[in-house]
């Protein structure tokens, strides 16, 4: 801003004088030039007067009682404005010291007296315009320099003939250096740059001065308290008529924050932030150019799809965060594995080892392994890390056993394309799954056509619950001592559009896999319910409705409030329902087993173990467990007749059964001497084509007439 107090653009002058008359003298003088004038009598009030109105201009004796003027001068040029304003100090003609002190003063120039007053004003007049010239200039210099700051921006000139760099105040702070007057050497600056940029800078400024080109480059520089800042350098060099360079000019800048947050949305876009891993679309990338590579070399490449076993389980077992802490260790875990040369060999380490590992999806991980001669290392690679794996893991203190599975499809085979050979992979890792998990396998083109029809079954099921394209079959159970009927067995089937009635075992273990299971079991104890209510109002015995829970319904936290709410919607006894576990369910996860078990058994519904005898029962377990009934598994029915062996264990569970207070019912029951057999070993209950296949509802009804021996 200008400093003109006056409103018609008029200059502010301030005299100072002790002696009267020169001061009167000089105010008349001015006046005539159209000049606001005011006066001080010494440098005590000079120093008030100048607080006040901040003049452009001071015209001031030095000799002055109070304060003199070299005093006043000093003091001015401290007050607010005081650079901005032109001083002019009065002294002696031929005061040589006075004119020198008054320059150390700070002033701007002096007049002698006696004062040539016909020319006082002309040197006023071109005081006031250099002032007013000085101001725009500093001001200007001022938003430049806020400006830098703001940009975080420097900028220099190097001048050829000294060699010296002169630079703004935002370059010193930007190389973290203190600002210095005048010019710098260029090795100043060099020296704060990364070493192992030093060269490249060097080389842009030779090769701007060959090429008489401008440049740019990015470079790091290395603070003196060791951070370190990326700066962006433009510069172009300045020639002479005759081509011989003066001057170069150049900007810097900081660009560390932009280059964090690109190198953040890399980060974001091509890995995983839970593990730091490449995500898939890096790590596909990187297949490709490996694939190509292999084309290339005629080596085999082999892709790696790891998945930990029962992580979901895991998860909702310790929580989240507990399952994001393991997944990270077993990524840490594999990354050891991969950087273990000397486990594997050279032959199967990857060219880019950082990038052969990925986390495509929750647990499942890929692995690529390139330059392989036989299929075999990869083998041995899986087994390397299903062994590393297998090692008990910690996790909040609390030991974690997990095992994983893997799935290996190797390059060049039956495909070229990235994602095929991954699907393949996991393919053959669901396999690996399915047989039991911790183990490997190689993928086959078998397994894909099962993986298809797997997939359709899936995909078909989604469709079925909204279809009504389920039905239930119902198949009777008979006391042996009475031959009448005690219960029945509701069993699903799939009424398909195209491929006619399916059985459960097509269909249910897909429908555990994919969660399906629990819309769907829910559905199975609305429809059972509903039927044996309505059987029951219409006047036909009532009878026990028995209902599989498959293992992952088992562990669905809303059971028992489910259970609760389907009896009540339905009106339907629970007395009457019993609900049958399979002997794995229930041998899993045994504290909550108890617990889920306890609270079924007070919502008042029966429990039975399916399938006894397939799996493992702890004795000791099944003593604690609230259960009714123990259904023997048709597997040992079938040869009771003929195999002394199966004669022995069905004595053995009866006994245990009857010893435990548990009822028994044998499953499977298709001839007349397996049932004789039964009945005289004290089983309680059969159930089997002897008497009948699971049928319609409409097709069992005849089984209900009460009073009706069926054997
Ligand atoms: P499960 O619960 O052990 O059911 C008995 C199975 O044995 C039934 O097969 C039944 O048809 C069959 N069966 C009964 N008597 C005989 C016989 O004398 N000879 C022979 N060869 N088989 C006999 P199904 O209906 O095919 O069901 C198979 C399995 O599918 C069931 O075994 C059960 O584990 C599961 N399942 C069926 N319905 C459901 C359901 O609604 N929910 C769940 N979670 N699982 C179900
Ligand atoms: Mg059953
Ligand atoms: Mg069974």
């Amino acid at each position: 801003m200008d400093n003109n107090k006056g409103g018609g653009g008029q200059s502010v002058v301030l005299v100072v004088d002790d002696d009267m008359a020169e001061r009167l003298l000089m105010v008349e003088t001015l006046l005539e030039s159209n000049l606001i004038v005011e006066e001080a009598e010494d440098g005590v009030e000079a120093l008030e007067v100048f607080r006040r109105i901040s003049p452009d201009l001071v015209l001031m004796d030095v000799k002055m009682p109070r304060m003199d003027g070299f005093t006043a001068c000093t003091e001015m040029r401290k007050l607010p404005g005081g650079i901005d304003s032109a001083i002019v100090l009065v002294t002696g003609l031929d005061d040589m010291a006075s004119i020198q002190r008054s320059f150390d003063a700070g002033a701007t120039d002096f007049i002698t007296k006696p004062v040539n007053w016909p020319l006082l004003n002309h040197r006023v007049r071109y005081l006031l315009r250099a002032g007013k010239a000085f101001r725009h200039l500093r001001q200007s210099e001022q938003r430049l320099s806020i400006a830098q700051k703001i940009a975080r921006l420097g900028n220099w000139d190097c001048d050829f003939d000294t060699n010296n760099v002169y630079c703004s105040k935002q370059m010193f702070t930007l190389f973290g250096l203190d600002p210095v007057e005048g010019g710098v050497s260029y090795g100043m600056f060099l020296q704060c740059v990364h070493p192992d940029e030093k060269e490249a800078v060097q080389v842009a400024v030779q090769k701007a001065l060959q090429e008489k080109k401008a440049y740019r480059l990015e470079y790091r520089i290395t603070l003196e308290n060791g951070s370190s800042r990326i700066i962006h350098e433009q510069a172009e060099v300045e020639y002479d008529a005759y081509g011989a360079p003066l001057w170069m000019h150049g900007t810097v800048q900081d660009i560390s924050e932009r280059k964090q947050s690109e190198e953040r949305i890399r980060f974001l876009a091509y890995y995983d932030s839970l593990t730091g891993l490449p995500n898939r679309q890096l790590f596909n990338e990187y297949v490709g150019q490996a694939l190509f590579a292999a084309l290339r070399d005629k080596s085999k490449v082999a892709l790696l799809y790891l998945g930990v076993d029962r992580f979901k389980r895991i998860n909702d077992t310790l929580g989240h965060s507990a399952g994001d802490e393991l997944l990270k260790k077993v990524a840490t875990c594999l990354s050891d594995c991969i950087r273990c040369s000397d486990i594997f060999g050279k032959f199967v380490l990857p060219r880019e080892p950082k990038l052969s590992l990925s986390r495509l999806t929750g647990d499942e991980f890929s692995i690529l392994l390139t330059g392989l001669a036989e299929e075999e290392h990869a083998a041995r690679v899986a087994r390397r890390m299903l062994e590393m794996l297998q090692k008990p893991i910690f996790i909040n203190g609390q030991e974690i056993n997990v095992s994983c599975s893997i799935g290996i499809s190797i390059f060049p085979g039956d495909t070229e394309e990235v994602e095929v050979l991954l699907k393949n992979a996991d393919v053959a890792m669901f396999h690996a799954k399915q047989s039991g998990g911790s183990t490997f396998k190689f993928f086959s083109n078998d397994m894909n056509d099962r993986a298809v029809e797997r997939l359709n079954i899936e995909i078909g099921l989604k469709k079925a619950l909204e279809r009504d394209e389920l039905v239930l079959f119902y198949q009777p159970q008979i006391d042996l001592q009475s031959g009448k009927i005690a219960g029945l067995e509701a069993l699903i089937r799939w009424q398909h559009p195209e491929l006619g009635l399916v059985a459960p075992f097509k269909f249910i273990p897909v429908a555990e896999e994919s969660g399906l299971i629990v819309p769907i079991g829910e559905w199975v104890l609305r429809e059972a319910c509903r039927q044996a209510y309505e059987w029951q109002q219409a006047g036909l015995a009532p009878i026990r409705m028995g209902v599989n829970i498959s293992s992952h319904q088992f562990r669905q936290a809303d059971l028992v409030p489910m259970v609760k709410q389907v009896l009540l919607d339905s009106g339907l006894s629970s007395l009457v329902l019993e609900l049958e576990l399979t002997e794995s369910s229930i041998m899993q996860d045994l504290d909550k087993t108890i617990e889920t078990l306890a609270q079924l058994k007070e919502v008042g519904v029966n429990l039975s173990v399916d399938d006894f005898g397939t799996g493992y029962s702890s004795m000791s377990y099944l003593k604690r467990f609230p259960l009714d009934t123990l259904k023997i598994d048709r597997s040992f029915v079938m040869d009771i007749t003929t195999d002394p062996n199966d004669a022995a264990i069905i004595k053995a569970i009866i006994a245990v059964a009857k010893t435990l207070g548990l009822k028994t019912i044998a499953e499977g029951v298709e001839t007349e001497e397996q049932l004789e057999f039964l009945r005289h070993n004290l089983c309680d209950e059969m159930q089997g084509f002897f008497i009948s296949k699971p049928k319609p509802a409409d097709e069992v009804e005849h089984f209900l007439t009460p009073g009706l021996k069926l054997c």
